[in-house]
């Protein structure tokens, strides 16, 4: 079996891989390079512990209206916002209790088995930068503790990971890079980390070693239907005939969902980050700042910062006040000297339905036509998860997980 996989990110990869270990004979098509898309400078957490839907319970218009400030975690930029107004309604209908428990089960399904999909992976001889140092969450304030504190408790509950409060002096001994006053911290040790960059090269190259046909700096423009299959899909460079197709084009899945007759209300959730080459300092091990919700990870060699989910649309435009914003927090928490003017900038689109819960299955305007996307801030976390039970699906008719809450026709 032919299987055309569109989007060659961290879940067009993985749904590559997985599908080739099943025995079909994946076709990666990917508009640029492997891994170039939002799967490249993410903080690469691997965060069962932390993995939940983004609409929570209590979020008012009022709430929302202050998301349109520049500063905001969650900002949503003014001019976009009425072409996003619907999606905006979509996602606050979500955020009720029972939603966010609904959406942290249905995600905690497929991660219980993202640690050992990661294992099989290495196992496997696929090739990445893996650390297992857990992850570290700071507060200054006891109000943003407590709310966080309650929501990795939900997590863990679902997902049976573990996490442990830390006193001050302990959150200290843990990070000693970090300005004085967090008073408050949690420890989640059981999650890891990963380079996203070396993950989609270490799959590409396996991929490739194993014989399946790799097509980088092609764009998929169209497909050729016969009847409710699709037989071709048509792309810049000629037509690749197959037998079925996997669309994992990150926040571009919703306009090939559009030409294969499905909608999906995909838009994307913009994200930064700076890297840092050989810092003077290095932390020991990922550190969230809750109340700035920004993510530093320590790779070998390299130090990274990033956060902001910004709504403007499905475009890589980089607002310059938003690094800067995150540059000024990162140096006034974290004794970083390069914070302020070093590194290399990234911005990032993840893929996000207004529930913000994965959307995978058969469209059900095609038979042959299956989705692998709207990972949102999750997408290196369920990857192989998200490969492995789509490839099942596909192949076998058992995804060895419910998939029932991330169907696409729920939309
Ligand atoms: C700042 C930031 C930090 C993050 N941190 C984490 C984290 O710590 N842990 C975690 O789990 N997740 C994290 N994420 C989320 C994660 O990066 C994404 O969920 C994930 O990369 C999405 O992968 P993808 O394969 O769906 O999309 P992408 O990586 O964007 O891949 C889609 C690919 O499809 C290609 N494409 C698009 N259109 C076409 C077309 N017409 N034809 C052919 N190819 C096409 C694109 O070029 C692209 O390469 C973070 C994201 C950001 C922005």
């Amino acid at each position: 079996m032919r299987v055309g996989v569109v989007g060659g990110g961290v879940i067009g990869l993985s749904t590559a891989y997985y599908l080739k270990r099943l025995g079909a004979d994946p076709v990666v098509v990917e508009s640029a390079a492997l891994g170039a898309g939002c799967s490249f400078g993410n903080a690469g957490w691997v965060c069962p512990s932390i993995s939940s839907p983004l609409p929570a319970p209590g979020l008012t218009l009022k709430s929302l209206s202050w998301m349109l400030r520049p500063d905001s975690p969650l900002y949503i930029r003014p001019t976009a916002l009425p072409s996003l107004a619907p999606w905006l309604l979509r996602f606050r209908s979500f955020c009720n209790h029972t939603d966010q428990k609904r959406g942290i089960a249905a995600i905690a399904g497929l991660n219980r088995f993202t640690m050992e999909r990661y294992d099989e992976l290495a196992a496997d001889g696929v090739e990445f930068e893996c650390h297992e140092s857990g992850v570290l969450m700071v507060f200054r304030d006891s109000d943003k503790a407590a709310a966080a504190e309650k929501e990795v408790k939900l997590v863990t509950a679902a997902s049976a990971t573990s996490c442990t409060d830390l006193t001050e002096a302990e959150v200290y001994e843990r990070e000693p890079m970090l300005r004085p006053g967090f008073r408050f911290g949690l420890f989640v040790g059981g999650d890891r980390h990963v380079r996203p960059d070396s993950l989609t090269a270490g799959l590409g190259a396996a991929l490739r070693a194993g014989g399946a046909e790799v097509h980088e700096d092609t764009r998929v423009t169209g497909f050729r239907d016969e009847g409710r299959r699709v037989r071709g899909i048509v792309t810049t460079k000629g037509e690749l005939e197959v037998d079925a197709v996997v669309l994992a084009a990150g926040a571009h899945t919703g306009s090939l969902a559009r030409m294969a007759g499905w909608a999906i209300p995909l838009t994307a959730g913009k994200g930064y980050s700076v890297t840092i080459d050989e810092p003077r300092n290095q932390l020991r091990q990922p550190l969230f700042l809750g109340g700035a919700k920004i993510g530093l990870t320590p790779f070998e060699g390299t130090l990274r910062f990033s956060g902001t989910m910004e709504l403007s649309g499905i475009n890589r435009r980089m607002d310059v006040a938003r690094i800067r914003s995150l540059r000024r927090i990162v140096g006034r928490e974290v004794d970083i000297p390069e914070a302020s003017y070093g590194g290399r900038e990234w911005v990032g689109m993840r893929p996000i339905v207004p529930d913000t819960l994965p959307v995978m299955g058969k469209l059900p305007s095609r038979d042959n036509v299956y989705v692998n996307t709207g990972h949102q801030m999750l997408g290196v976390t369920l990857a192989p998860s998200s490969g492995w039970a789509l490839a099942g699906l596909m192949l076998e008719g058992k995804p060895g997980v419910g998939l029932g809450a991330f169907s696409p026709e729920r939309f």
